[in-house]
């Protein structure tokens, strides 16, 4: 079954992760894509990509690059439901726990029409429409990386008219489903005195920033009002300062 790996690995009565089905195939060219920033043991971006009722996935230490001289791992990872592409939140304990960013997502469309024949042969282009990933992309397959039975790729951006040395993950680091927000943000939202004595990771440079997240997620929680004003005072400045 499609999505028994993905199932495996997590405990849905702990996890607010979606346990999904498989959908019917949508057909048609184009299809969803999303990039989600996981702060997990790691932190990372998975990328995935709708084909034939699940999301494809690749967990990309680094995050996509812009700049066509740059080919960041891309670890391919079990197939997940396809709601899970509009997913952000806490996954509070089991696999993957942390905090989860919708940091793009969009449109995808294959180079070439038959996608299982690209990615059996390690050579997989396709064109990618999100507010933050554009354009022509490539995932190629390395051969004898790592010991898991997945396939390790490359993630390659083409030179065209949405490439350049920009490293995107710097430049547009924050949320497209919450307009403006980091993990602290979603953290806040969420149960962030949870990780107080226990955050998923505690050491390294992981776990430092979990630790500052933590910080910032409660003061954000404990300055929220219950009852805030109509034009929060930080954003009649904003406007101020644009007009
Ligand atoms: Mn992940």
């Amino acid at each position: 079954m499609p999505l028994d790996e993905y199932r495996r690995k997590r405990d849905f009565t702990k996890s607010p992760e979606p346990a999904g089905e498989p959908a019917a195939a949508t057909g048609g060219e184009t299809r969803y894509f999303c990039v989600q920033k996981h702060l997990a043991s790691h932190l990372h971006y998975d990328l995935r990509l709708e084909h034939d009722g699940v999301l494809l996935s690749w967990a990309v230490p680094k995050g996509p690059s812009l700049d066509w001289n740059d080919k960041r791992l891309a670890m391919q990872v079990e197939d997940h439901p396809i709601e899970y592409g509009s997913f952000e939140g806490v996954i509070p304990e089991g696999y993957g726990a942390g905090v989860v960013m919708l940091w793009d997502y969009g449109t995808w469309t294959p180079d070439t029409p038959d996608v299982d024949a690209a990615l059996r042969k390690g050579d997989f282009k396709f064109t990618l429409d999100g507010f933050k990933l554009k354009g022509s992309w490539a995932l190629v397959r390395t051969k004898g990386y790592g010991d898991s039975g997945k396939p390790s790729w490359l993630l390659i951006k083409h030179k065209d008219h949405w490439s350049g040395p920009i490293d995107i993950t710097e430049f547009a680091p924050l949320s497209v489903k919450t307009p403006g927000a980091d993990f602290a943000d979603i953290l806040a939202t969420d149960t962030p005195d949870l990780w107080t004595r226990n955050p998923p990771a505690k050491t390294g440079d992981t776990g430092k920033l979990f630790q500052r997240i933590i910080a910032a997620a409660l003061a954000l929680k404990a300055t929220h009002d219950p009852n805030p004003p109509a034009a929060p005072a930080k954003r009649r400045r904003a406007r101020g300062a644009i007009r």
